[in-house]
């Protein structure tokens, strides 16, 4: 081993939910290098762009906030005050707050970003002591149709499978995602296995043609929003042509005699027409998952940010039922993650309608239970607000104060220009922060400075439900502290016990206790274990030496109280924004390969600028031409709730009549007409509450400079 590496330490990449291990070290002057961790299960030494370029997003200080600040009214500017001032204001406000309007009137929104010691003290001090249920988080926004999903198909928020079973595949339905942007290090194994096994064969869902298509045997470059015709066209030709696991679906599943009757409403043919694909190809995908002994199905975004994305979740699950390609090598429904911890978050129940280790908020045992354990006040049954309600209260006046912790809303929620109303109305708003860049620092009546990636100490799960350590191996600048230490700090102000804990193993100790007994069960785990395993995956019961189970329901006993996985038959109409004349195209909007999230860490790395310097609307040539709209010229895109004007970019990727923005950039140079989400807008799931930003009419129009 190098010198290096025995110095090294052990972390995981802190930007998506692909989990990847880190050797990070420091040099003689303190600056942090970082390569991948040869010996992690995940990467196996690889790193993606983002990751190898992670320390320069640490070593440059320059945007950091430093200092804790608070302005005293509305019209003052901001001052630099003690920890102890703006903790004790803001413990003054909220106890004015909830005595006069009720718990109900302080919300904290936070992020899948945060470690999962941080999540579990936010849950345990507004759930648990202040007595509202408002918490919620920006995975909200990306993973609550699938966690929906795996609820009502699975009977709990339980991703199957594992990253040992791409290699164990044989067809792939990768829809509604493109990893070999989002998910490169999985995508990597994906395409090497390929490489190696030229049988296997990937089917590539999504209306735009992206870069993970150039391995597909197959792209089904569907119109926005089709996904559960397509899914059921494909159910009917796996039934038609004696294709699924009868044998499995009469002892392991229910509701196959509806569902079979659902996906009859409508022929192949009719259904390509409304997918606007060749009917011969969805044949031809039908014959692949029929013919495999391996079938993954992978998806992101595209499914799960709809008004329909639960529908879309589920039929799509539906396939691996029907098929009995669940809880076997190679096999199953596998969301992949789109933030280092929205899995971890939803362990500890960081979410308006959850408790800790997946238990129920509408479930009186449940909320008893937790409340017995943590001993402060009754958990109230009413569910919290959502992110999108959240902002809603705001603007309306009912919801007064808000903490925001890691998550820059005022680029990511949609229609943001409603955010912005929202935040100005607000009594009081907290901003918990790493960067001195987001835009919701403007609105805040007091900043608090955080730690960031490799300062603080803590855990994370990725999408495979891999537990991995992050080691601190620097201090953080000047007065920042880590958000688990300032809101253990807050709630101490607040004058609650039971946050004045040693250190981060000891909130793990306490997360990992109320797991017991239940089907996320950690409480064999503390740290010294996760550390010397390295890394592990739930369950890990106490008594447990390793990881017991790769994946999950190998013994077809699911969790939903029949022990049987529910085959749901789902209607495929389509609940968005419909273009019409006045806003005929559709607009879809997505990530792009090197910018991460709202670019508040990756927009400070030179290198990752050079593959996109800037944010372009992608057309369609004919839908350019129709438009006299040529290569690099600057247009307007305007939807009902606002509008972007940005250069254009024509290619034959995009579906014709759909257009595509990037979601990562706010202000550039003092201009917000970058934004993408000016534009989206705030229907929801009614389920999931995921707001629908894949799809949203707009005009596009050529700019004439006034
Ligand atoms: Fe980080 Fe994801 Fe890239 Fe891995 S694939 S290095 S986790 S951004």
């Amino acid at each position: 081993m190098s010198a290096k590496k025995k110095t090294a330490f052990e972390t995981t990449c802190c930007y998506c939910g692909t989990g990847c291990g880190i050797l990070a070290h420091t040099d003689q002057k303190g600056k942090v290098g970082v390569e991948g961790n040869p010996e992690h299960p995940v990467n196996k030494g690889m790193l993606c762009s983002k990751g190898m370029n992670l320390h320069y997003t640490v070593n440059d200080c320059s945007d950091r906030l430093l200092f804790p600040q608070m302005r005293f009214n509305k019209n003052m500017p901001l001052q630099k005050v003690s920890w102890d001032d703006a903790l004790n204001r803001t413990a003054a406000v909220f106890k004015t707050f909830i005595q006069k309007y009720g718990p109900d009137s302080v919300a904290f929104y936070v992020s899948g970003q945060c470690l999962t010691e941080e999540y579990y003290v936010i849950n345990k001090l507004i759930k648990g002591f202040i007595g509202s249920n408002n918490i919620d988080t920006n995975s909200r926004l990306c993973m609550s149709s699938a966690v929906v999903g795996y609820k009502m198909a699975l009977g709990e928020d339980s991703v199957p499978v594992c990253y040992d079973d791409i290699e164990q595949a044989d067809c792939f339905f990768v829809t509604g995602a493109n990893p070999a942007w989002c998910h490169p290090i999985i995508w990597r194994r994906v395409e090497a296995h390929k490489a190696a096994n030229p049988h296997v064969k990937i089917i590539v869902v999504d209306p735009r043609k992206t870069d993970s298509c150039s391995i597909a045997d197959i792209h089904l470059q569907i119109n926005p929003g089709t996904d559960v015709t397509l899914n059921n066209a494909i159910g009917r030709l796996l039934i038609e042509n004696g294709k699924i696991d009868q044998q499995f679906i009469d002892d392991h599943s229910e509701g196959f005699a509806r569902y079979k009757e659902q996906v009859f409403i409508r022929t192949v043919e009719e259904a390509a027409l409304i997918c606007g694909v060749d009917a011969r190809d969805i044949i031809k995908t039908a014959r692949y998952i029929g013919a495999s002994k391996g079938f993954l199905t992978m998806w992101t975004m595209g499914l799960n940010q709809s008004s329909i994305g639960v529908n879309k979740n589920l039929s799509l699950i539906n396939l691996n039922l029907i098929t009995g390609h669940i809880g076997k090598p190679g096999s199953g429904p596998f969301s992949l993650t789109g933030q280092p911890n929205a899995m971890g978050g939803r362990e500890v129940g960081g979410l308006s309608n959850l408790l800790p280790a997946h238990r129920n908020l509408n479930n009186p045992l449940h909320r008893n239970e937790i409340q017995a354990f943590w001993g402060g006040t009754t958990i109230s049954e009413k569910p919290g607000l959502t992110a999108t309600e959240m902002f809603e209260a705001l603007e309306k006046g009912t919801l007064k104060a808000i903490w925001i912790i890691c998550t820059n809303p005022l680029v990511s929620l949609p229609d943001v220009r409603q955010a912005e109303r929202a935040l100005k109305n607000a009594k009081y708003v907290v901003v918990q922060e790493v960067s001195s860049k987001p835009e919701t620092l403007s609105y805040a009546d007091v900043i608090l400075p955080a730690a960031a990636w490799l300062e603080k100490e803590g855990t994370m799960t990725n999408s495979e439900r891999r537990i991995s350590h992050l080691a601190k191996l620097i201090d953080p600048p000047e007065e920042a502290l880590p958000d688990r230490e300032i809101i253990c700090r807050f709630a101490q102000k607040m004058g609650f016990k039971g946050f004045d804990f040693e250190n981060d193993a000891a909130v793990y100790d306490e997360h990992a206790a109320l797991t017991a007994g239940t089907s996320i069960d950690v409480s064999g785990l503390n740290y010294e274990l996760i550390k010397g395993l390295k890394t592990v995956q739930w369950p890990f019961p106490k008594g447990a030496t390793q990881s017991e189970s790769k994946r999950l329901f190998e013994d077809h006993l699911f969790l939903t109280p029949s022990k049987k996985a529910i085959i749901h038959s789902v209607e495929d109409a389509i609940m968005s924004e419909k273009p019409d004349d006045d806003y005929p195209l559709i607009l879809t909007t997505g990530r792009t390969r090197d910018q991460w999230h709202t670019m508040s860490k990756t927009g400070k790395v030179n290198k990752l600028k050079q593959h996109l310097a800037k944010p372009l609307l992608e057309i369609h040539p004919e839908d350019a031409a129709d438009l006299n709209i040529q290569e690099g010229d600057i247009v307007l895109v305007n939807s009902r709730r606002g509008e972007v004007r940005i250069a254009a970019t024509l290619t034959n990727s995009m579906k014709k009549g759909v257009v595509f923005l990037p979601m990562h950039w706010g202000k550039v140079l003092n201009s917000d007409l970058n934004r993408a989400n000016n534009l989206t807008n705030n229907l929801l799931d009614p389920i999931s509450k995921e707001p629908d930003f894949k799809f949203c009419a707009v005009k596009v129009v050529k700019y004439v400079k006034p």
